[in-house]
């Protein structure tokens, strides 16, 4: 390469690095600064601003189904092909380590219009910013480094697919008031769940058959994509065909007003 070159090439890359890593250190220290000295006295799944049910005025509801990675980074593909056969869409709450396993099936996902990625996380952790842990894994210890939970793998997604995810979904679906507002922020909106489809990808066929029955009219159901061991699949495969029978038909988040409240 000549010199020229060099130095061309040079200008690209730092120009490349300085487009993808200020932004997002200014934005994880600007939050540090906003919500830095805040402490939470609230913990949970539903939380005021965690999203639990969607406004519709028909027979909708939204299945969301989360990728979460580690000793979780599977492919349940039965229940991928059922949606596909059935053109039944679906919200896909994905985690950065998940991504980083199954780089070719991601892009498989994003490509098809039936699904639209929404984030799950860089490392999977709950919403936190003091460190608090549900169901045994830590959450994120401080504002800055939830910013960069949600940040990093919004931006990887983004680079990827072309598309900024419009929801967020921390690991375990914890969250703390100064972590909602933390996100929110950020411009996230937050999914939440009113259905809880397979319990971590643990309730057996028939369980999950009979939880997903359970929907109401703006049901949001959280299921898992990231465990084919699990009776998930089997138990949306006989779910899926009675709610629609029952009038149900399912949407994207994608597209959907923001609640009343604003989030
Ligand atoms: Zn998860």
């Amino acid at each position: 390469m000549r010199p020229a070159s060099c130095v061309l090439a040079l200008f690209f890359f730092t120009g490349c690095l300085t487009v993808r890593n200020t932004p997002i250190q200014e934005r994880i220290r600007a939050a540090e600064k906003l919500f830095g000295a805040q402490q939470p006295l609230k913990w949970s799944e539903t939380l005021e601003g965690v999203e639990t049910r969607i406004p519709v005025s028909g027979k909708q509801a939204v299945l969301t189904l989360d990728a979460c990675g580690s000793d979780g980074d599977g492919y349940d593909r039965e229940l991928i092909d059922f949606l596909r056969e059935q053109q039944i869409p679906a919200s896909l709450f994905i985690n950065a380590r998940w991504i980083r396993k199954n780089p070719r099936i991601f892009e498989d996902l994003a490509r098809d219009p039936l699904f639209t990625i929404e984030n799950h996380g860089t490392e999977h952790r709950p919403a936190s910013v003091n460190g608090r842990s549900a169901y045994g894994i830590r959450g994120t210890r401080s504002a800055s480094e939830l910013a960069q939970e949600v940040l990093e793998n919004a931006l990887e997604i983004e680079h990827l697919t072309g598309r900024r995810p419009l929801f967020y979904r921390s690991g375990t679906a914890y969250y703390d008031e100064i972590a909602v507002r933390l996100i929110h922020s950020l411009g996230f909106r937050i999914a939440g769940f009113d259905i809880l489809g397979d319990r971590g990808a643990s309730y057996s066929a028939a369980e999950v058959e009979e939880a997903l029955l359970g929907a109401r009219p703006g049901s949001l159901i959280i299921l898992h994509m990231n465990h084919p061991e699990s009776g998930t699949a089997e138990g949306v495969r006989r779910a899926l065909p009675q709610l629609k029978k029952a009038g149900f038909s399912f949407v994207n988040l994608e597209g959907l007003p923001p609640k009343a409240d604003g989030h």
